[in-house]
């Protein structure tokens, strides 16, 4: 499967379309994560932001700090994370992709906040914290790790 990679929310008011491949999919295992998805686990495509495009009147956000997440303001499905020190760059909900499936997450990040009943079998690098380095090192909340 080539780009376009399309999207969206439970109900269909918000899409989005990304015209180039991910530069990253990842599994993450944070507890900021884990409160705005309601999942045990999140996993996230992330592709260059000038390269994606949202539509819909209901996409809602919610800002904490330099991290911004979007969602459906009717269905309330999660759609992208952002991070104002990372440029350019768009995580979207690797659930609110149209093909899922194609994209196999590469790393898990933040597993020193895994669960502990949680097990994943597989051989993928492991980062303690965040794989992506901010230039300052704070936690996705914006409290200092
Ligand atoms: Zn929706
Ligand atoms: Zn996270």
């Amino acid at each position: 499967m080539t780009a376009p990679h399309t999207g969206g929310c439970r109900c269909g008011a918000v899409r989005f379309e990304a015209s180039a491949e991910p530069h990253h999919i990842s599994y993450c295992h944070c507890g900021d994560c884990r409160r705005a998805s309601g999942a045990p686990v999140s996993a996230f495509v992330g592709f260059l932001a000038d390269q994606a495009a949202l539509n819909g009147k209901s996409l809602k956000s919610y800002r904490n700090g330099p991290v911004e997440r979007s969602f459906c303001g009717i269905c309330g499905s999660p759609i992208a994370y952002t991070d104002k020190r990372l440029d350019n760059q768009i995580y979207f909900m690797l659930g609110a992709m149209d093909m899922p499936a194609y994209f196999k997450p590469t790393l898990h990040a933040y597993v020193r906040e895994q669960l502990p009943f949680l097990h994943m079998p597989d051989d993928l690098p492991r980062h303690l914290k965040t794989s992506v380095p901010r230039p300052e090192e704070q936690r996705p909340d914006g409290r200092q790790s």
